[in-house]
């Protein structure tokens, strides 16, 4: 057992934590107010191949390990959130089901242009009546000749608004349950019949759209469904597998920003003429912060490493993300306590930060869910 980096593992890290460094920590707190979709960023990530990590040079991704690409997710969440998550819904989503499931003509037309960060990827299953209950999903997709004509909605699709290229999941047999689901690929741009609603305001994660869809009589071919009828359940329960791995990333990343900030502070604010780092209380937090941080990266490293193997991580990666999605949630917590009262305002990035964890606890399978699916598998080893 390796707990240490290998060289181009640190290579990575060192090279996107430098890019988050100065071009990302500057303008978060912009991004955050603005809350507006960071084009020239993910421009200048997708110059990095940023934009596609763990995808074959040959399909326009940068060819990295799972290790290398949460890693590299994790520093992209230290400096934003919100970019954070435009990153793994475009790349670990979008771009993985047409890795895994896209055939050779799919993956060259449409996979390339979202590796290289040409286009950006979304992946819509959520609707306003299905969340955690995918099978309730009411979006249809009916058989034209050689088209599929779709109708229905979707709700919370993080770069819905902004998407080249939407993953998108309705049902071809309304009656067949999780059975009669399918995936299709669909461009917003050259398919009538795309609408976007609006996107949410947000207590956080802001800069990533989340955008509410409308179908009416969207036209796709039929080159344009993954795998075959029927298929659509199973390539989201995967999807969502290999995504949660990099949603404990982000847990990661947002916990090591909150923890950095708050140390910081710690060691500069003076209560009775001393750092307040220095009373017991402040400095345990601080152990406590780091601990939890270090054991959520075990975790996800965990569940990265059995993917590679190609060994079952479907209890290691919720896990990973149960577990980093809390930690980081209690370490922006007690980042804002050390902060005291200036925890509590805008002048610090301390309340960003726990706003931002918050969705960790919330996508890609809520924390209960999560546990639903860890005890199923402990019940089944
Ligand atoms: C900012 C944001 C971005 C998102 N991005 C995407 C995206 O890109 N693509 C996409 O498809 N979706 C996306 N989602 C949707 C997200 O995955 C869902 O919100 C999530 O799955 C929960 O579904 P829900 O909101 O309908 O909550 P519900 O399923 O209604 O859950 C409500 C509560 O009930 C609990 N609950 C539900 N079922 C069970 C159960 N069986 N056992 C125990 N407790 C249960 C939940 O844990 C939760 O506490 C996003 C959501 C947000 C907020």
């Amino acid at each position: 057992m390796d707990f240490g980096l290998s060289a181009e593992q640190q290579q990575i890290r060192d090279m996107v934590s430098e890019f988050v460094d100065e071009e990302v920590v500057p303008v978060a707190e912009e991004i955050d107010h603005e809350d507006e979709f960071p084009a020239d960023l993910v421009s200048e990530m997708a110059d990095l191949g940023l934009m596609g990590m763990p995808f074959p040079e040959e399909y326009g991704g940068a060819g990295l390990d799972y290790h290398s690409y949460a890693i590299g997710l994790e520093e992209i969440a230290r400096g934003s959130g919100g970019l954070g998550t435009i990153v793994a819904a475009h790349t670990s989503l979008a771009g993985n089901m047409l890795y895994e499931f896209g055939d050779e003509s799919q993956k060259e037309e449409y996979l390339t242009p979202v590796a290289a960060g040409e286009d950006i990827g979304a992946f819509a299953l959520s609707e306003a009546g299905a969340g955690s209950d995918v099978p309730a999903m009411e979006t249809v997709a009916e058989r034209d000749g050689d088209e599929y004509v779709i109708n229905g909605g979707k709700l919370w699709i993080s770069n819905g608004s902004v998407a080249d290229t939407v993953t998108l999941f309705a049902k071809t047999d309304p009656d067949a349950g999780n059975k009669g689901i399918s995936s299709f690929i669909v461009r917003p741009e050259e398919d009538d019949g795309f609408i976007v609603e609006g996107t949410e305001d947000k207590l956080g994660d802001k800069g990533c759209p989340t955008a509410e869809l409308r179908f009416d009589d969207l036209r796709v071919p039929d080159s344009r469904l993954l795998g075959e009828e029927g298929d659509g359940f199973v390539h989201a329960l995967k999807t969502l597998n290999g995504g949660r791995i990099t949603i404990a990333a982000r847990g990661v990343g947002i916990a090591r920003a909150a923890f950095e900030e708050a140390r910081d502070y710690a060691g500069e604010r003076e209560q009775f003429g001393q750092p307040i780092g220095e009373f017991q209380s402040i400095k345990h937090k601080l152990a406590d912060m780091d601990t939890k941080i270090q054991a959520a990266k075990m975790l996800m490293h965990k569940a990265a490493d059995k993917k590679i193997r190609g060994e079952n991580y479907i209890k290691d990666a919720a896990q990973a993300k149960l577990y980093a999605s809390e930690v980081s949630r209690e370490v922006a917590n007690e980042g804002i306590q050390i902060h005291g009262g200036y925890g509590y305002t805008k002048d610090f990035a301390a309340q960003r930060f726990y706003r931002d964890a918050k969705l960790n606890e919330i996508y890609e399978g809520t924390s209960e869910v999560l546990r639903n699916t860890i005890g199923d598998q402990l019940l089944e080893e």
